[in-house]
């Protein structure tokens, strides 16, 4: 049966009639439609523009579809309805058209460096073969390739770029020559600098961006998902590092201590900058909200341009079209304006995806 709501559409701003008939929005009526909301914020659902769905509690592969669809569930039934995976071990392409599951724009597998990333999350290259598994990983993805830009060196004691900047030229090439587009994990200032100047699409973390960095990001168009949630836990790391990479743990302190003013920088120059909690390894599932908040109270961004940033322009960014007319059949329902009091997106009060209630 369709379904109608009437409620104030944002960013619009004006009170409409939705109706939802099986996967699709429409503004004209129809008849016996079952009216579940007539009050409130109408959204297209949060978006979480950097998660893991393939990675379990502990950073190990999930062990199959039904671990991937649980991890998801959370998400949303916090009312996120679009997910971009930034990388996952475990291919669950099956997932991409399932009722229960957000809207999903996946990398395949991480492309990491030779016994420097996560164990048994990346596909692990030497520099010679990142074309090669950049264009294998398009494959398993549906529109995106993730990276590994830099990780710890155990010799060096500190960050170090993974790649040299020719082996990053032919990635980025691969990706695109994919129809993909690319995306890296960057937490040091050399490997995002050259990431950009690469060409790259997208910059996750981004914590060693400088002001020089920011304005090619700008001009350029390249996005950041700055995953505050995941910066905050730089202490973390950095305690557990002291003792045997001093350096290393001085320099995590040092991006910390940093990123904010990097981020609202970014958001000032014009970045396109979007939500991503990193959930999936050590951080939790259902964190959109919570990120969301930290980039308005911790970065500077308006209520406005955070509810953009994890809600219509990230749909849009990742090609979800939202409540138009022949838009993609979800929605979120909040009883106060998110524009004035971001932290009622803590409280959905119906969510709808793919034309089915959730809540
Ligand atoms: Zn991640």
């Amino acid at each position: 049966m369709a379904l109608h709501v009437r409620g104030v559409l944002l960013p619009d701003d004006e009170v409409v009639d939705l109706w939802l008939v099986g996967d699709r929005v429409t503004r004209t009526p129809v008849v016996g439609a079952d009216t579940i909301s007539d009050r409130g914020f109408v959204l297209p659902g949060l978006v979480d523009a950097h998660c893991h769905i393939g990675i379990a509690q502990g950073s190990r592969p999930i062990g199959g579809l039904d671990e991937a669809r649980a991890l998801a569930a959370v998400d949303r039934d916090a009312g996120v309805l679009a997910i971009r995976d930034a990388g996952s071990p475990y291919s669950y392409g099956e997932l991409d058209d399932d009722p229960d599951v957000p809207r999903l724009a996946r990398a395949g597998q991480h492309v990491a460096p030779v016994r420097r990333y996560l164990r048994d999350i990346g596909v692990e290259v030497v520099a010679a073969d990142v074309a090669g598994a950049v264009a294998t990983q398009a494959k398993a993805g549906n529109g995106w390739v993730k990276l590994v830009g830099d990780w710890i060196d155990r010799e060096v004691g500190d960050l170090s770029p993974a790649w040299d900047v020719g082996t990053l030229a032919a990635a980025v090439q691969a990706a695109h020559d994919a129809g993909v587009r690319m995306t890296a994990h960057c937490f040091a200032e050399e490997s995002v600098a050259a990431l950009v100047a690469a060409g790259i699409d997208c910059v996750e973390h981004g914590t060693g961006l400088t002001a020089d960095g920011i304005v090619e990001m700008a001009s350029r168009g390249t996005a950041l998902v700055p995953t505050m949630i995941n910066i905050e836990t730089f202490e973390a790391i950095a305690a557990a590092a002291d003792d045997r990479f001093p350096t290393y743990a001085a320099h995590m302190r040092r991006l910390r201590a940093a990123f904010p003013s990097i981020v609202g920088a970014a958001v000032d120059a014009g970045v396109p900058v979007y939500v991503g909690s990193d959930a999936g390894g050590g951080i939790d599932h259902g964190m959109a909200a919570a990120e969301m908040l930290m980039l308005h109270d911790k970065a500077g961004m308006s209520a406005d341009a955070v509810l953009a940033a994890g809600s219509w322009g990230a749909r849009e960014w990742l090609g979800f079209p939202g409540l138009v007319e022949g838009g993609l059949a979800d929605l979120v329902v909040y009883d106060a304006d998110p524009r004035r009091h971001l932290d009622v997106l803590h409280n959905p009060k119906r969510i709808v995806l793919r034309g089915r209630v959730v809540l």
